[in-house]
């Protein structure tokens, strides 16, 4: 479904991206972990058209993007949730989610826009509880699932995630990639990234690490999971083996 092909992003003299090849098949939950400034945002903000000083290819269905703009290709069916949310903070709840269904309501669909809303509210309660709230007085894990919410009015293919677990609370971060792992169950196929690397690849089907712009490792999420290195740099200590309850 998406196949990037040797791609360089560069700001200005400095490489953030430095020619990485990678892919996501129809249906698939992709993984991107990879430690702060190790070029994962510069990956999707390519890839969504949000950078355009990049070289390589960026091929999504069969097209390559390079020069398309962002709308095209939302409309071609990628839509991003980005690093930090992003929602629109003095407009409510359901205004936010109506800026998400544009290209709808440029068509006249009015009334499948208005089902989509319905559908995400069956899908997220509390953002029906508060569809009449300023987005910018949710908590941090509602504004969250309104980011997703808005992203699903474009009825996108492909889903890209930027760090959706970015300040949550463990809760909060469990419910989240809950809602990931449903979407995916939907039929939308998915790229996360993620720093919260254990929490990404448990429900991911195959993951990339990411370091200084360079993919360094690939395979299967259970791969991922037990590997030496991986365990050592990004999933931390496991305290359920660590604590044997000797003081
Ligand atoms: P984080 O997890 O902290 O968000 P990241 O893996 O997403 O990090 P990027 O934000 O893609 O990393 O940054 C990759 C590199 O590019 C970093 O060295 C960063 O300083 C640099 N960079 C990012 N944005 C810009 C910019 N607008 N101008 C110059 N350099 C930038």
């Amino acid at each position: 479904m998406l196949r990037i092909k040797n791609l360089k992003c560069s700001y200005g003299s400095i490489m953030a991206v430095q020619g990485v090849s990678f892919s996501v098949k129809q249906g698939e939950l992709i993984s991107i972990i990879g430690a702060n400034g190790s070029g994962k945002s510069t990956l999707l903000l390519a890839i969504s058209g949000l950078l355009t000083t990049w070289e390589g290819e960026i091929i999504f269905e069969g097209k390559n993007l390079k020069g398309m703009s962002p709308p095209d290709i939302v409309k071609k069916g990628i839509c991003m949730v980005p690093e930090g949310r992003q929602i629109f903070s003095p407009l409510s709840v359901v205004d936010n989610l109506m800026m998400g269904a544009y290209t709808m309501y440029r068509k006249g669909k009015k009334k499948e826009a208005a089902q989509d809303i319905d559908m995400i509210m069956d899908m997220f309660p509390i953002l029906r509880e508060r569809a009449h709230q300023l987005a910018g007085t949710l908590s941090g894990g509602e504004q969250q699932m309104l980011a997703v919410g808005r992203a699903l009015m474009s009825r996108p293919r492909l889903m890209v995630l930027d760090e959706p677990s970015m300040g949550l609370a463990p809760k909060m971060v469990e419910m989240i990639f809950g809602i990931i792992q449903k979407l995916r169950k939907d039929g939308v196929t998915i790229l996360l990234v993620e720093q919260n690397a254990r929490a990404a690849l448990k429900i991911s089907d195959r993951g990339y690490v990411l370091e200084t712009g360079k993919i360094v490792l690939q395979g299967s999420a259970g791969e991922l999971l037990v590997d030496d290195d991986v365990k050592r740099a990004y999933l931390g200590r496991d305290y359920g083996d660590f604590y044997d309850g000797r003081r």
